[in-house]
């Protein structure tokens, strides 16, 4: 039997390496949906391609201009629009397996239908688990659904870990999540203020998408990264470890008791985590270079309390306080850096007031526990609110 799959978010950098391994694989994998945000152009040629059942598009707008184009191509795709949709095909009784690749709080609904259906859920959109956290983790035990991770870091501790989870607690003393520093690691932060966001986008070791790209410029992908492990791997914040690792080759790494470290190593090409999601537990070609020891000239490692970072990058220190903080923290965390980061890529603030932006809105939001999709969700706007509050408040 063929896996049939919905990859959500297929026209962005991970849907588009989905489709990549995908099609290397036409006896394993086949396309039930896919669904992206407005582009019409690209969820065209891809709807050409794989032939899905059925393409979402995020508005009406997209989606009555991809059926138009559609229609006359003889394709079985049924074209839909609207959050609702996504869930619909997330939950769909033909998939088997879902890719979560929207970026944002906007895939946490879909994600958390997928979860309540029980499928194999493949989480490339880390904000849905930041923001959804227990109750992202009560969906999938409720479904029975299967969450593995595709972030590089996740996946690498993953392939690090014991098979059985329930030794982790006693096994594993702490995981250490590795990060690149991104473009600025050794930038002077007092002229981070200058910061363009072409220069904040261009990631040296990855091409991703543009706000993954800022959040790595700033480190707070980290911070999210650390909340996302802190949720998946269920180990107390303080047992989660940053260190900078400029090569990106180790891609996160597990120490255990007795002080053994067991590493993931490989080249920075998501298509194999993707792989590894899509084919676990077994493994298939995913079409990326393999290492070359000969020719790795360098690995280096850099702690967090050395050269300046922690002034550098004063946002991943939040991830912690998130946690710490009161049950919903992290998804205002979440929602507040989402704004600022949209808010500087249109140029409305700084760099460095990204985080001025996510300082403020901790501060102003004191979330209540949230019980449901629906206060989660509300939550999450009553953040951006605040968030756009504070942008307003700024010093011009
Ligand atoms: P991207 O911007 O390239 O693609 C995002 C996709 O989501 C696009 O298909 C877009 O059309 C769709 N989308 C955006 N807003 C939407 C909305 N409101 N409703 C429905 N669809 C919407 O982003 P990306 O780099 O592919 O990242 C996707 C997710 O994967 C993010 O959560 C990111 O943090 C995570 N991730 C990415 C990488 C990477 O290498 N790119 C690595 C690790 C994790
Ligand atoms: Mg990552």
């Amino acid at each position: 039997m063929k896996q049939r799959l919905a990859v959500l978010g297929s026209t962005g950098s991970i849907g588009a390496n989905t489709l990549d391994v995908v099609a290397r694989h036409p006896e394993r994998f086949e396309v039930f949906a896919l669904s992206a945000g407005s582009r019409v152009e690209p969820m065209l040629q891809q709807c050409l391609r794989f032939r899905p059942a059925f393409a979402v598009m995020a508005g009406e707008e997209a989606g009555r201009a991809l059926a138009a184009r559609l229609e006359s191509s003889g394709l079985p795709t049924r074209v839909l629009w609207g959050a609702a949709a996504l869930d619909t095909v997330a939950a769909h009784e033909s998939v088997d397996t879902v890719m979560a690749a929207i970026v944002g709080a906007a895939g946490l609904s879909s994600c958390i239908a997928a979860a309540r259906a029980g499928k194999k859920l493949l989480l490339a959109n880390k904000e849905a688990l930041v923001v959804g956290g227990e109750l992202f983790l009560q969906a999938v035990r409720q479904g029975g659904a299967r969450l593995l991770p595709i972030d590089s870091e996740h996946s690498a501790i993953f392939q690090s870990l014991p098979e059985d989870p329930s030794t982790w607690e006693a096994r594993v003393e702490k995981i250490i999540l590795t990060a690149s520093g991104g473009p600025f690691r050794t930038r002077a932060p007092e002229s981070l203020r200058a910061v363009t966001p072409e220069q904040a986008c261009a990631h040296p070791n990855w091409v991703m998408g543009r706000k993954i790209s800022v959040d790595s410029a700033t480190m707070m992908n980290k911070a999210l990264e650390v909340i996302e492990a802190r949720y998946l791997f269920g180990l107390a914040p303080q047992r989660l470890q940053v260190v900078i690792h400029p090569q990106s080759v180790i891609h996160s790494m597990v120490q255990y008791r007795d002080t053994s470290v067991v590493a993931q190593l490989g080249t920075p090409d998501m298509r194999v985590p993707i792989a590894y999601g899509l084919a676990w537990p077994e493994r298939v070609e995913s079409g990326a270079q393999a290492l070359d020891f000969g020719a790795l000239a360098d690995m280096s490692f850099e702690s967090l309390d050395s050269r300046g970072h922690r002034e550098r990058f004063p946002g991943l220190q939040l991830a912690w306080d998130a946690l710490a903080a009161a049950p919903g923290t992290t998804a205002v965390l979440n929602a507040a850096n989402e704004v600022a980061v949209a808010a500087f890529l249109e140029r409305r603030i700084r760099f460095d007031q990204i985080h001025s932006v996510n300082l403020a809105t901790l501060t102003a939001v004191l979330p209540t526990k949230p019980h449901s999709l629906q206060d989660l969700l509300e939550l999450d706007a009553r953040a951006r609110r605040a968030a756009e509050q504070a942008i307003g408040r700024l010093p011009a």
